[in-house]
């Protein structure tokens, strides 16, 4: 296909598609599938190797937001029986995190409930990245604390974060339909503080909520022009007890679309499958590492995730390999850091891992016809966490 030649053509150049391009790619029939997915893969393999960036998901606070993110089962009003915990101590979240470092992640992503941190909460994290940094040389750092006041990046940066997480989510045009307690320039402007105090900046998405093509072009333009080290892309896991538990839109092929489509607009860029990859990819989880360059190693913020020893054999399976502490994750020309995280749930609360807060719910897009819906809910893969912080079972990893 000449669209897909001109894509990679362009992924190696790290210069932007058209949104036609972007469209067309997210249009593409099964039949043409494979070939997209080798197209993207090129631009993967130029920029990454075969490497495979693993992250591990500490959920430090648990439910109890007074915001109102859809997709999140931590919200105000969610009935989703998660566990609920006010702050670990510093000891027991570096204990959470040296299983998955242990696991064989490279970066643990520090994540609270919550619409932002207190000036008391961003001490308690520093108290908390201090424990993890001094028992585990070489780890990076992301948390992930939703909207920050002015100088709280610059006091994490100091305490020795390496990245902040924070998503865009959608589409500025459909923000307000999942979410009304915030804004989207409030989430712009947070990813914009963590970048101007030094941190690596990571934003992403949440697929899945009702959302229209056009929409997460939007939302993926949008986020190759706030330039972030890292993007997440979260499949919504419609939990029941939130708003969106009935959107059950996604399939693995459109899932392996939207990762192409991602890898194709921002191709330099650590890339990571974050919530509901064991849920909507299923099967074809080894063949979206093509794409993606980054997963979460074990359990995600609220629902767990398959086993941590099924993801390392599925990364030795494909022909994967694991990005060890001592490799740079981000090509040179942007390698100051190491790599980037990013939602405060769109990986954790329903899914996957930092950066939105939650990740995954569902509503929005007006302008065009909604995606329909084309698979049939898979309630029986969703299961709420019940081990590892906040209990006293061991840590998935
Ligand atoms: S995504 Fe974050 S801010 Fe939104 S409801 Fe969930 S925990 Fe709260």
């Amino acid at each position: 296909m000449d669209l897909l030649t001109t894509l990679v053509d362009k992924g190696l150049r790290r210069e932007l598609p058209t949104r036609e391009e972007a469209l067309a790619v997210l249009a593409t029939s099964d039949d043409d599938l494979l070939d997209v997915v080798a197209a993207a893969g090129k631009v993967r393999r130029h920029w990454f190797g075969r490497r495979v960036k693993l992250n591990y998901l500490v959920n430090l606070k648990s439910g109890l937001c007074p915001e109102d993110c859809s997709y999140c089962s931590q919200r105000l009003g969610s009935t989703t029986g998660i566990l609920k915990y006010t702050w670990l101590k510093p000891d027991e979240a570096s204990k959470a995190a040296a299983a998955g470092l242990a696991g064989g992640a490279k970066r643990v992503c520090l994540v609270a409930s919550g619409r932002g941190p207190t000036d008391r909460d961003v001490d308690r994290v520093a108290g908390t990245i201090k424990a993890i940094k001094d028992q585990n040389e070489g780890v990076e750092v992301c948390a992930c604390l939703g909207l920050l006041s002015d100088g709280q990046a610059e006091r994490l940066r100091e305490a020795g974060a390496d990245a902040y997480n924070h998503n865009l989510n959608t589409s500025e045009a459909t923000y307000g339909e999942i979410t009304t307690t915030h804004t989207y320039e409030d989430r712009v402007d947070t990813v914009q503080k963590a970048h101007a105090a030094g941190l690596s900046a990571c934003s992403g998405l949440i697929a899945g909520m009702g959302e229209t093509d056009e929409d997460l072009i939007d939302v993926v333009f949008s986020l190759r022009a706030l330039d972030p080290d890292s993007v997440p892309v979260n499949f919504l896991i419609p939990v029941e007890g939130t708003p969106l538990a009935k959107e059950w839109n996604l399939t693995p092929q459109r899932c392996l679309r939207i990762l192409a489509m991602v890898r194709f607009v921002c191709p330099d860029v650590e890339v990571r499958i974050a919530g509901g990859r064991e849920v909507h990819l299923r099967t074809m989880q080894p063949l979206a590492l093509n794409l993606a360059n980054s997963i979460f190693l074990g359990d995600y913020l609220t629902t767990e995730g398959q086993a941590g020893q099924a993801d390392l054999d599925m990364i030795a399976d494909a022909g994967f390999e694991i990005e060890g502490t001592g490799q740079v994750t981000l090509p040179e020309h942007r390698a100051t850091v190491g790599g980037g995280c990013g939602s405060h749930e769109s990986a954790g609360s329903t899914g996957g891992g930092c950066g939105s807060h939650e990740g995954g719910g569902g509503v929005c897009g007006t302008a065009a016809p909604a995606t329909p819906t084309l698979s049939e809910p898979r309630t029986d893969l969703v299961t709420v966490r019940r081990r590892g912080a906040g209990t006293d079972l061991a840590p998935n990893a």
